[in-house]
């Protein structure tokens, strides 16, 4: 019977996989053109538009502000007490459903570096955890077996306020979108009585998008649930790189676009494009094509800045009504221990004020094994999603999650930091309440001018890296497009919900 469902389960999400395009293979693949494109921002979706291009022979030139590649998987070298360590922007979960990016890690050559996670881990403040590894693969079969996990007992089916969570199982972007993009996760929470411990896995997943619950929009919500949980029979389960994103990613990309002729320019800001009458100046070059591929933060005043725009009013309001969400910080500490729990590399935390998740990077990453080897010591990663307000300086942050991180690790009270490195930033897009509407598409009504980045509204329902990647990759086919070239073929999972 169950396996029967499962069958049924899968044909209708389409076998979790579904073609986003219908490339003309009797098109021609190389671009003999010697059109020129720049590309600005070196995030996942820069990495994504140059690397697209230049392997189809386009002049492309990556502008990155920073002196390394890769954004928000970003990695850099830093010196403490007489070592040379590098620090990564945070840590990283490569779901399983991530078709494309995956599909340009194999590319790349990096898809071996992948190695999977032990267990989906949420630490809760009573000293119990929850995880996610024995749930039916199958969506729907996964939120009936989330009984077994407490999440939720037989009465949440049956209840007629809980209804509501069929919700769920339907999304769709439109209808979804249209219901729930104005109502804030607490605010539904509230109104479906939502049992505790099923409003603590949202929460957790809430801040996985830096919003605490009282902003994040239900809409956004129910898609990452969708795309995350109930389009793909992958489970929670995901994999990270075995090393440090500059050599298990970012070397092997920038080697892949120098070897098909991009040329990345570092420590390169952009900071005015000038629209003319055919293409655009970058940096004293003319362009034919502008991939604008920056964060939100970063693009609001490149495009006030720039010249020839204001004519284009949907584009200008879009931008200039994007935002930033909360506060968030990555605190990682090298110290004199470490834990000997049979933990994964990676657990969420029921955070008390700030303390979201510790990551085990002494476990996790080849260098960072080495390092703790030598040393008799342990490097964890503290995050803190979404910072709540009253905790405003750095030495706030740092011994509030530090206290936190003392309950769920009691055993290394007293340690001792060695080296440590501190981020305190607020550079993520806001998936808040009410902003759908107006978020810009990858296409803009500029002729030539194309968006990309995890913020940027498209039909599929990809999230963070995926959406980053994604996104870099349809714009490169609407290029291929304009110039009569085939387009490379994308991926994702089913667009719509089981019961949509
Ligand atoms: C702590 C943390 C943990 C995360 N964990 C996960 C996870 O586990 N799984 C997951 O899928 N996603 C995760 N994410 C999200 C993921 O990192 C992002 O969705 C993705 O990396 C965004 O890529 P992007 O290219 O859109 O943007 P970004 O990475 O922000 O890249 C934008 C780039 O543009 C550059 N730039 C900006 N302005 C200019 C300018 N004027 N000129 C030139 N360059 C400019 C910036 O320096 C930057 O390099 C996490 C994010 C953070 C912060």
């Amino acid at each position: 019977m169950r396996n029967q469902l499962k069958r049924k389960i899968k044909k209708k999400l389409q076998s979790y996989k579904v073609e986003l395009n219908a490339p003309d293979s009797s098109l021609p693949f190389n671009s003999e053109s010697g059109k020129k494109v720049a590309v600005i921002g070196g995030g996942i979706a820069g990495i994504s538009a140059a690397s697209n291009l230049a392997e189809r022979g386009f002049k492309v030139t990556l502008f990155e502000k920073e002196k390394f590649l890769g954004g928000k998987v970003g990695s850099w070298q830093f010196e403490s007490n007489g070592e040379t360590l590098r620090a990564e922007h945070g840590f990283h979960a490569f779901f399983r459903q991530y078709y494309n990016l995956r599909d340009f890690l194999k590319k790349i050559d990096s898809f071996k570096h992948l190695i999977p996670i032990d267990d989906y881990i949420i630490l809760l403040q009573n000293g119990d955890q929850m995880g996610f590894k024995a749930l039916d693969e199958t969506p729907g079969l996964n939120v009936w077996d989330l009984r077994k996990e407490g999440v939720m007992n037989w009465k949440t089916f049956v209840s007629p306020r809980s209804l509501p969570f069929i919700q769920l199982l339907k999304y769709s972007e439109k209808k979804s979108f249209r219901k729930y993009d104005n109502l804030s996760f607490e605010q539904y929470a509230k109104k479906t009585a939502m049992p505790q411990k099923m409003r603590l896995v949202f929460n957790t997943f809430a801040r996985a998008f830096f919003s605490e619950p009282d902003k994040m929009s239900m809409a956004e919500l129910i898609k990452g649930f969708h795309f995350y949980f109930l389009s793909n029979d992958h489970g929670l389960l995901y994999d990270v790189l075995d090393d440090d994103f500059q050599y298990t990613f970012l070397d092997p990309a920038a080697k892949f676009m120098i070897d098909h002729g991009a040329q990345i320019k570092l420590n390169t800001p952009v900071n005015e494009i000038k629209k003319m009458e055919e293409g655009f100046v970058v940096n004293n070059d003319h362009f034919d094509y502008c991939v604008l591929c920056t964060d939100v933060q970063h693009i609001k005043p490149l495009i006030q800045n720039s010249e020839g725009f204001s004519k284009y009013n949907e584009f200008t309001q879009k931008i200039a009504s994007l935002q930033t969400s909360d506060r968030y910080a990555v605190y990682r500490i090298w110290t004199d221990k470490f834990e000997e729990k049979d933990w994964p590399f990676f657990v969420f935390t029921d955070r008390f004020e700030a303390l979201d998740s510790v990551t085990l990077y002494h476990k996790m990453e080849k260098e960072s094994t080495a390092w703790s080897k030598k040393n008799n010591g342990g490097i964890f990663e503290l995050h803190s999603y979404a910072l709540p307000d009253h905790l405003k300086t750095d030495d706030e942050i740092k011994a509030k999650l530090m206290e936190e991180f003392y309950f769920y690790f009691p055993e290394l009270k007293g340690l001792e930091i060695k080296h440590s490195y501190f981020q305190h930033r607020k550079d993520f897009p806001a998936f808040h309440t009410g902003l759908r509407d107006s978020r810009p598409e990858i296409k803009t009504e500029v002729p030539g001018l194309f968006l990309a980045g995890d913020w940027v509204k498209m039909d599929n329902p990809s999230m963070l890296m995926e959406a980053a990647y994604t996104s870099g990759a349809i714009a490169s086919n609407m290029i291929f497009e304009d110039e009569g070239l085939q387009e490379n073929q994308l991926f994702s999972v089913p667009k719509k919900g089981l019961l949509a």
